[in-house]
């Protein structure tokens, strides 16, 4: 699908882009100015074994999306599109078959969707994914799903990887036609075990994993994308954004910052194109809800160079500001913390205060057991005294709660 003459072949990835031409248009969305102007291509990909020509933006949908959005990002190019059974309640799965119906664009689309129930392993597994795709799909108004994932994979599922009714399930599931490929998402602080373990279980296609310029250095995460692309996975970058919220305004800049800012780059096209940097990660799912975050997003993905000048800036930037941003590396923290999920729990805090979805943080919280959130009476000083990042982890976490319990 999505075919491309212009896809990657061999090479660098910024060499590729350098030279890449036209490959999905988006003239509804022209603008003025030269980092947001509207591109006149999304860059198209590979995406690792699955052997998909995609482009290198996809549409994340786990807010509500309006139908009229839906169909205005697919008329301005968007072509990868990402959900979830749990998104919105589903409503983010109807919204979507709604529109993709509607428009004919179902072949043209590349559509994932995620298991997020708890995961089953064992004798029962094909039975619970086949229930949950089958009512995804009729959601979604289509009898396939280019991907399917195992949604939100935690540290203690990495079992499932080894588990051969689950990849006996996800490839009965791929028999039937029903999936095309199989895929997990994760934003755990076990993420660099839990990616070396899909890139060696074999049945993995794909994979969402969080990354973005806060969390992309570190050893772990680099020997894990080393696993990954080894393997040939299919990799994308989630939570993009996060972080980026901290990007000043062009007046409040610091010194380093400046020369990025006056070339036009705002806070989401900053991050995007630090994630294209690190040329193994292929596409980035990023949430859009309006026209301005399709508009920029389209115009950083499809102009995604950060000189190398730039991405030094950046890296400057995150050392000097990395107490103000949950890393979500609640190895360091938690054991302190006597069972509360520091991790988590700060998560729903930025949903809550930088995404404005505190409905949705709101029950995220509340979902979490009586232990996990019992902030009152645990002594929480020595989890604040383990992060590295120096966050004043008492007081976050009392917010959280005041907040969101
Ligand atoms: S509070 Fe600190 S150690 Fe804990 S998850 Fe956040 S950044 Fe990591």
């Amino acid at each position: 699908m999505l075919g491309s003459d212009h896809d990657r072949i061999g090479g660098s990835r910024r060499e590729f882009l350098r030279t890449a031409a036209i490959a999905g248009g988006s003239a509804a969305l022209a603008t003025s100015g030269a980092a947001t102007a509207a591109p006149a291509s999304l860059p198209m990909v590979t995406l690792g074994k699955t052997g998909q020509k995609v482009p290198a933006l996809g549409m994340g949908t786990s807010w509500s999306v309006a139908p009229s959005f839906v169909q205005t990002a697919l008329a301005a190019g968007i072509r990868y599109i990402d959900t979830s059974e749990s998104y919105e309640g589903g409503a983010s799965e109807r919204t979507l078959g709604e529109v993709i119906a509607r428009t004919g664009k179902r072949k043209d689309v590349y559509l994932v969707t995620k298991n997020s129930r708890r995961k089953i392993g064992g004798p029962g597994a094909f039975a619970a994914y086949e229930q949950r795709l089958n009512a995804s799909l009729e959601r979604l108004k289509t009898d396939y799903v280019d991907c399917y994932y195992l949604h939100g994979v935690t540290g203690k599922e990495i079992p499932l990887f080894s588990d051969p009714d689950v990849k006996a399930a996800f490839e009965k599931l791929k028999k039937s036609g029903k999936i095309r490929f199989c895929g997990l998402s994760c934003h755990d602080k076990m993420l660099p075990e839990i990616v070396t373990a899909a890139a060696e279980c074999g049945w993995i296609d794909q994979i969402m994993i969080q990354y973005n310029y806060r969390t992309m250095n570190g050893d772990a995460i680099r020997r894990a994308l080393d696993a990954a692309s080894k393997a040939n996975l299919g990799l994308i970058a989630m939570k993009s954004q996060a972080g980026a919220e901290s990007f000043p305004a062009p007046d409040q800049a610091p010194a380093p910052l400046r020369p990025m800012i006056e070339k036009g780059f705002n806070q989401p096209q900053a991050a995007i194109k630090a994630i294209f940097a690190e040329h193994r990660m292929q596409a980035v799912v990023s949430e859009m809800t309006n026209r301005d975050q399709l508009r920029e997003n389209l115009a950083a993905a499809s102009n995604p160079v950060l000189s190398i000048r730039d991405q030094e800036r950046l890296e400057e930037y995150r050392q000097a500001t990395a107490h103000l941003y949950c890393h979500g590396c609640g190895q360091h923290c938690e054991p302190a913390a006597g069972g509360v999920q520091v991790a988590e729990i700060l998560r729903y805090l930025r949903y809550d205060e930088i995404y404005g979805k505190r409905t949705r943080a709101r029950e995220l919280y509340q979902a979490l057991s009586p232990e996990a959130r019992d902030i009152a009476r645990t002594d929480l000083a020595a989890a604040q005294a383990a992060c590295p990042h120096g966050l004043p982890v008492v007081d976050l976490l009392r917010r959280a709660d005041d907040r969101l319990g």
